[in-house]
C-alpha cells in the first residue's frame, strides 16, 4: 500500500520531528515523482515512464493555497508549528522552488511568525545554485544521507538521476550552517540483494562524511509506514540509540525519533 498527498497543501499533521506541521506538496497531486527510488518510500516506486509527463502544480496557485489555509489556522488560533515541504516526491524539482519559498517566507512572516519552515529533501539538485540558496533562507533544511558507501547508497536509495554519494556530500559541504541530516537506517532484501546500512562498516563510512559535512543535527528514524519493498526490518530503538550515541561521541547532536 502507497501513500500519497491528493493536495498541495495537506494537514496539519503531527509529525514525529516537526510536531504539528502543515504540508506543502510541490509535486502533482496522486503521483510520485523523486530523484530517488528509496526502496522503503512511503508514495512506492517512482514510474520513470512517467517522467516526461509530470506537470507540477502552479506556484501562484501554491501561494493562493497556502496563504488561504494560513488565514484561516490564524483565525482559528491553530497555528502550526512548521510548514513542511514533503509530499509525493522531491520538493526540490519543482522549477519554481526558489520562487516558493520565497513566498512562503513572506506568508508565515505574515500570519504565523512562530512556525519554523522545513524542507525535507533527498539533496540531490544541490548542483542548482538558487536550490543551495533556497535552503539556506528556511529554518530547518533537512537533507537526506542514508549511506556511507556508493554500494548502500545504490542498493537503498536507488538514484534515478546521475549522482554518486561523492558528489552528493561534497554538495552538503555548501553548507556551513543550517544543516540538518536525516538518516532512515533500515534492514531487508531487495532484488536478491541484502540491505544494511546499520553494520559496522556502514556506519563507520557514515560517521566520517557526517565528520565532513558537522551538520547541526542528525535526526535518526526507522520505516514507520507501509514500504514497496515486503519484508523490511524496523530496526530497534536500542540499536537506533547506539548509533546516536556514535554520533555524540564525534562531537555532534543526535535524535532518535522512533
Ligand atoms: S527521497 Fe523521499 S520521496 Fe524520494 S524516493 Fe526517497 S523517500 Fe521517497
Amino acid at each position: 500500500m502507497t501513500f500519497l498527498f491528493d493536495s498541495i497543501v495537506f494537514g496539519p499533521i503531527h509529525s514525529r520531528r516537526l510536531g504539528v506541521s502543515l504540508g506543502i506538496n510541490l509535486l502533482p497531486e496522486g503521483c510520485k515523482y523523486c530523484s530517488f527510488n528509496c526502496i522503503y518510500c512511503e508514495c512506492g516506486w517512482t514510474k520513470i515512464s512517467n517522467i516526461d509527463k509530470i506537470i507540477f502544480p502552479p506556484s501562484m496557485l501554491i501561494r493562493q493555497l497556502l496563504e488561504k489555509k494560513l488565514r484561516e489556522m490564524q483565525k482559528n488560533n491553530e497555528l502550526p508549528d512548521a510548514i513542511s515541504f514533503a509530499g509525493n516526491g522531491e520538493p526540490t524539482l519543482h522549477p519554481d522552488f526558489a520562487e516558493i519559498i520565497d513566498f512562503t517566507i513572506l506568508l508565515r512572516n505574515k500570519y504565523s511568525p512562530k512556525s519554523k519552515i522545513a524542507v525535507l529533501s533527498n539533496a540531490t539538485m544541490l548542483h542548482l545554485p538558487e536550490v543551495v540558496n533556497a535552503l539556506k533562507k528556511v529554518d530547518m533544511n533537512i537533507l537526506k544521507l542514508d549511506a556511507g558507501t556508493e554500494e548502500t547508497l545504490r542498493k537503498i536509495n536507488h538514484p534515478i538521476v546521475d549522482i554518486t554519494l561523492k558528489e552528493i556530500v561534497s554538495n552538503l559541504k555548501q553548507f556551513t550552517s543550517n544543516l540538518i541530516i536525516q538518516t532512515l537506517f533500515v534492514r531487508g532484501v531487495c532484488n536478491g540483494k541484502n540491505i544494511d546500512n546499520t553494520t559496522n562498516v556502514e556506519v563507520k563510512e557514515w560517521l566520517k562524511c557526517l565528520q565532513d559535512l558537522k551538520p547541526e543535527r542528525v535526526m535518526i528514524y526507522p520505516i514507520a509506514r507501509a514500504a514497496p519493498v515486503q519484508g523490511l526490518e524496523k530496526v530497534s530503538l536500542i540499536e537506533l540509540e547506539a548509533i546516536a550515541e556514535k554520533v555524540r561521541k564525534i562531537g555532534l547532536k543526535a535524535e532518535v525519533y522512533y
